[in-house]
């Protein structure tokens, strides 16, 4: 059963305490009751802090490792109050806003909570998209034209999945991909698009071995000069284009290519869950993935940063 606060006054009313917080996560981590890593025994308590302990062999484990709150030292109120505020706004969020809104002291923990919750956002192991789906792909970070099939040093190529439903759109997929060639849109293709789907693209000649992989393949060119591309992928025109607008609104100070990725991730996390009434049901996602995802260090993710940098910003 699927639990989780309505309303922001339900939120603040059940997770106010640290124990409330261990309890949830307890419950969405252990649905179906608690296992012993150690013996396999089916009961556990929580003994003190995030502390679980085997009823049997006294082992105990913290419910939070192997998790995004992996040695988190803050409250998991804060974490919670974290989610409830990402999900709760429809459009981005920044660093800088977190940090206000929650009265974190540091820029750099709200900077890596944002991250690490982002990560979250990708379910492991999630659906592949199916029916009938546009494929394209599109230039991120800079204002000049790439050149199709050329590699840029400047700007990011983000290949852009869109199931098609009518006039309508459905799920989206999309992912950084190193550039337009065969190899790296099939790789694209395959890891987001359930076989046997119907794949609708432009004439690109990297889309050419699709029916070799097992997609059914529809080809649409370009008929007349006064056509633009916008008519022939409308749909995946529509989403790049709503993705532009906010990583521009999102993003202030800068993007690297590695973080790009996960700003993709939360773009698609927000867009496949646009239509959705609940967003404490999107609040129940997070807290779930967050636990299913492994815990990244700090020193990880600043990595690459400092000369990966995109030209626009
Ligand atoms: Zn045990």
């Amino acid at each position: 059963m699927e639990d989780y606060p309505r309303t922001i006054a339900e939120f603040e009313a059940r997770f106010s305490s640290q124990a409330a917080c261990v309890d949830y996560l307890f419950e969405l981590r252990w649905p179906n009751g608690y296992l012993c890593p150690r013996c396999g025994n089916e009961r556990g308590w929580r003994v003190r802090g995030t502390l679980i302990e085997c009823a049997r062999c006294s082992y105990q484990t913290s419910v939070t490792a192997g998790t995004v709150f992996h040695r988190t030292r803050k409250p998991l109120t804060m974490w919670f109050r974290a989610m409830w505020w990402i999900t709760s706004l429809k459009t981005g969020v920044s660093a800088l806003g977190m940090q206000k809104v929650l009265g974190l002291g540091s820029y750099r923990t709200a900077w890596t909570w944002l991250h690490k919750l982002r990560r979250a956002m990708v379910r492991p192991g999630r659906e592949r998209l199916s029916g009938r789906i546009e494929v394209d792909e599109t230039y991120v970070g800079g204002t000049e034209e790439g050149l199709r099939g050329r590699k840029t040093e400047k700007k990011a190529l983000v290949a852009v999945a869109v199931e098609e439903n009518g006039r309508a759109t459905g799920r989206i997929r999309m992912a950084r991909i190193r550039d337009a060639s065969a190899s790296s849109l099939e790789a694209f293709i395959e890891e987001s698009i359930e076989l046997g789907s119907l794949v609708h693209t432009d004439g690109w000649q990297g889309y050419s071995g699709l029916k070799q992989l097992g997609y059914k393949h529809e080809v649409t060119v370009l008929a007349g000069r006064d056509e633009s591309a916008c008519e022939l992928l409308p749909h995946v025109h529509h989403v790049a284009g709503l993705l532009k607008t906010w990583l521009a609104g999102t993003l202030h100070g800068g993007i690297s290519r590695e973080h790009l990725d996960y700003y993709l991730d939360e773009f698609t996390f927000r867009y496949n869950r646009r239509t959705s009434r609940s967003r404490g049901k999107l609040f129940y996602r997070l807290v779930q993935q967050a636990l299913e995802v492994d815990p990244v260090p700090y020193q990880a993710m600043v990595k690459h940063v400092r000369n990966n940098r995109l030209s626009d910003h």
